[in-house]
């Protein structure tokens, strides 16, 4: 009998799993990933000496890592995805496929640490095959070591390039261009902040040691607002703009590339809070996260949640989150435990620095003039910035929902994770208003979490 169910095996949840099991709690970490370590630790070795080049800290990864599997009050259940999850008078019920079958788990004590993905703005040629996220060129390195081309463009926002734009040099790759959107010194009003998160920048600086041997030009105030496919269908050239502070385009010019990795920052992955209930509210970047109060516990007593989930905010947040909501449901199923001064400290120390992220690394509107009438925006209903436009000026769409009901946007296979953001903004633009919340909360929630095999609905109660 497992007192917390944990889902997520990133540093959240493999951080909640051992503060949970230290405090004498039995634990079950659920994770849909065939290894431990979530998307900063993605590994395709077990052991330290092997470590892969692709990571600056996966030695801590695999502390924890092993950590989880040496304690016998911890049973972990890899590749094991929940699809659907019901919160009934206090019972929380997960339905996962692990091992090809499919398993009920009922539980009232319950951390959520389902981490977050990558944030795209849709431009002419987004769909064309060799224009990735960084995210996906990552994974493909870090879990499989496969570099997915020769001459690479990373670009868009955030810290998130460094990584990515370093591990394609340290595979051999050539990183053509490297393109942040927004310039560096909207850190300065930071400075304090950044002095007392120094590992972050010792971390940007590992990074910036292979970028700079790798003679690559970073460029500020630029972004990839169009891609171009050779005559064999596969991405070509990619056209960067100068842009200004909101993002219009001043001046183009085009480079050519094999492989274009474009991401916006991320989005936190709400689908399973979403599910069950969970609060969700709107945060200072406009991404739709998981309410929670200061033991990380969510609206529904006894479900907590820790990590990107509850606001992007890198690694060393989420460790903190996790251990917090770890020991909080520990203490919510009678352990006798509590959280520290020490514990609070640490993470309001790494959100000041989350806050900070977001200061530095805004998306502004200028984006959605990127995306012309023929650009796809739901990429799996193949739906168009046209065919929007049609539904908000023909058909009457007065939001985005309605819209997706017109145009079956953002209900593919997907459900709406690569679009769903996109096309809140878009309808918004089109109507002349704001987005609301309702808008940006009701795009993000999905009854059905993850694609499943038919098989498994018709067996199932
Ligand atoms: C593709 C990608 C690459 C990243 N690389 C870096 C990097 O190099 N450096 C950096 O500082 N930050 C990186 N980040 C940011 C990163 O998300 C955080 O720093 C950190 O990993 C967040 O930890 P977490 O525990 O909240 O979530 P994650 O590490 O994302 O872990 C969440 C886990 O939950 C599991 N999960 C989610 N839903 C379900 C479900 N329904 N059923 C079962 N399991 C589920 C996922 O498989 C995953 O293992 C990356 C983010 C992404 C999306």
């Amino acid at each position: 009998m497992h007192n917390v169910v944990i889902v997520g095996g990133g540093p959240a949840g493999l951080s909640a799993a051992l503060a949970a099991a230290a405090a004498g709690a039995p634990v079950l970490l659920i994770d849909s990933n065939s290894r431990l370590g979530g998307q900063y630790w993605r590994n395709s070795v077990d052991e330290l000496e092997n470590q892969n080049e692709q990571h600056f800290d996966l030695a801590t990864g695999l502390l924890l890592i092993n950590a989880v599997k040496a304690r016998k009050e911890i049973e972990v259940w890899s590749e094991a995805q929940i699809w659907s999850a019901t919160n009934d008078e206090g019972k929380n019920t997960l339905r996962v496929i692990h091992q090809g079958k499919e398993k009920i788990v009922n539980t009232a004590n319950l951390i959520l640490c389902t981490g977050a993905y990558d944030r795209t703005l849709p431009f002419p040629g987004w769909d064309i095959p060799g224009v990735m996220t960084p995210g996906g060129v990552q994974s493909l390195l870090k879990g499989h070591g496969v570099l997915a081309g020769k001459q690479v463009v990373v670009a868009g926002t955030g810290p998130f390039l460094l990584p990515v734009a370093a591990g394609v040099i340290k595979a051999g790759g050539e990183v053509v261009s490297l393109i942040e959107a927004n310039k560096s010194r909207r850190w300065v009003s930071s400075f304090i902040v950044i002095l007392e998160n120094l590992s972050k920048i010792k971390e940007a600086f590992y990074y910036i040691k292979t970028i700079s041997r790798g003679k690559v030009r970073a460029q500020f105030g630029y972004a990839v607002i169009a891609a171009h496919a050779a005559d064999n269908g596969e991405l070509e050239s990619v056209d960067i703009a100068k842009i200004n502070r909101n993002f219009k385009v001043k001046k183009v010019k085009n480079i050519k590339c094999d492989v274009a990795a474009i991401g916006w920052g991320f989005t936190a992955d709400t689908s399973l809070a979403g599910s069950l209930g969970c609060k969700q509210v709107v945060a200072k970047d406009e991404s739709v996260v998981v309410w929670v109060d200061s033991e990380q516990q969510t609206n529904i007593p006894g479900v907590f949640a820790a990590g990107e989930i509850t606001g992007i905010g890198g690694s060393d947040l989420s460790m903190a989150e996790g251990v917090i909501a770890g020991i909080a449901a520990a203490k919510f199923v009678g352990c006798k435990v509590d959280i520290s001064k020490a514990h609070r400290k640490r993470r309001a120390k790494r959100q000041r620095f989350a806050n900070a992220l977001i200061k530095a690394y805004p998306i502004k509107t200028g984006w959605q003039l990127w995306p012309n009438d023929q650009t796809t925006i739901c990429r799996c209903e193949e739906v168009s910035l046209g065919d929007l436009k049609f539904s908000v000026e023909e058909l009457g769409a007065t939001d985005s929902r309605t819209a997706k009901l017109f145009t079956r946007c953002g209900m593919g296979l997907c459900q709406g994770r690569i679009c769903g953001r996109s096309v809140v903004d878009l309808v918004a633009k089109e109507l002349n208003v704001l987005p609301t919340d309702i808008d940006r909360i009701s795009a993000v929630n999905r009854p059905i979490i993850t694609p499943i095999p038919l098989g498994v609905l018709a067996q199932g109660e």
